[in-house]
């Protein structure tokens, strides 16, 4: 696979893409030839900077700031990467948050901003880019599939978290919703997928891969014994959106260096 052409003619839309792991897929797709359209919530600066930085390499960016919970603001999303770019083949359904409680202390409104954000957005997002696949049809250079979905989901899909129910919940949606959606319209040629990240150093979980003792305790939960890297989720996600993963359909993609594989039965069982 040539990553410098893989993507080439087509736009890539990426929800979250001021930071983390949605700032490196945002790169990656660029550097793999696609047109990007840059989501952020309220981190102008940091996007606008990577468009820059994609412009200056002599790729296609735009900065578009949308919270993906709104309704509106993801219709205005999707309009504005049409009129910048005409048309929009992938959507990487990344933003995503975090506000952990104990159950007994978690609000309402750290449930709901969870669940509003990482699985409401996913949906708007996810159905505002189905509609828009539908309306454009199919263009010479944009991929065998009509058009390809990625959810940004994550182990806690599978593994369960205290402390953190809100989010688990979120994630656990996000996993048949993905594969609802992937049922509902692989007919049609749209391929849906999602990516299931284990520790990724990131601001959401800063935390605990910064702090050495916290990051020990971390490491013995990661068989492949390191935090992940951004680039390791952007270029599953960059394979996933092309036609080398045409026949993907309805899959998570755990990138997450075994940390799903029960590690502590490697002690024994
Ligand atoms: P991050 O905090 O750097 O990125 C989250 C992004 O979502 C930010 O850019 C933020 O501005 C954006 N966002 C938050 N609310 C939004 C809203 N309402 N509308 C639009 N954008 C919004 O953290 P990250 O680690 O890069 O997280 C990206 C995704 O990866 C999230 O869905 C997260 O759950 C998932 N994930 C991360 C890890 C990890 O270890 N870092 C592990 C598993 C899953």
């Amino acid at each position: 696979m040539n990553a410098e052409h893989v993507l080439k003619q087509q736009v890539a839309l990426v929800t979250g893409a001021s930071s983390g792991i949605g700032q490196a897929t945002a790169e990656a797709m660029a550097q793999a030839g696609a047109a990007v359209v840059v989501n952020y919530h309220s981190q102008a600066e940091p996007a606008q900077a990577l468009v820059a930085k994609i412009q200056d390499a002599g790729g296609r960016a735009l900065a578009v700031r949308a919270d993906v919970g709104d309704e509106d603001a993801v219709g205005r999303l999707f309009d504005e990467a049409v009129k910048a770019f005409g048309r929009v083949d992938i959507l990487v359904a990344n933003s995503g948050v975090q506000r952990d409680a104990p159950i007994g202390e978690m609000t309402l409104s750290q449930w709901n901003e969870v669940i509003n954000t990482n699985l409401t957005g996913q949906f708007l997002c996810a159905r505002a880019a189905v509609r828009q696949f539908r309306a454009q049809g199919r263009a010479p250079g944009s991929g065998r599939a009509l058009g390809k979905i990625i959810h940004m989901s994550s182990v806690h899909q599978v593994i369960p978290w205290a402390g953190h129910a809100n989010y688990a919940a979120s994630k656990g949606g996000v996993d048949l919703f993905m594969r609802t959606l992937a049922q509902e319209v692989a007919a049609e040629g749209i391929r849906v997928n999602a990516i299931a990240p284990g520790a990724i150093a990131t601001a959401i979980n800063q935390d605990a891969t910064e702090d050495e003792a916290s990051r020990q305790k971390l490491l013995k939960m990661i068989p492949y014994g390191r935090v992940g890297d951004v680039k390791d989720v952007a270029h599953a996600a960059v394979w996933l959106a092309s036609d080398a993963a045409d026949y993907v359909v309805g899959t998570t993609l755990f990138v997450d260096g075994g940390m799903s594989l029960y590690p502590e039965f490697r002690f024994g069982g």
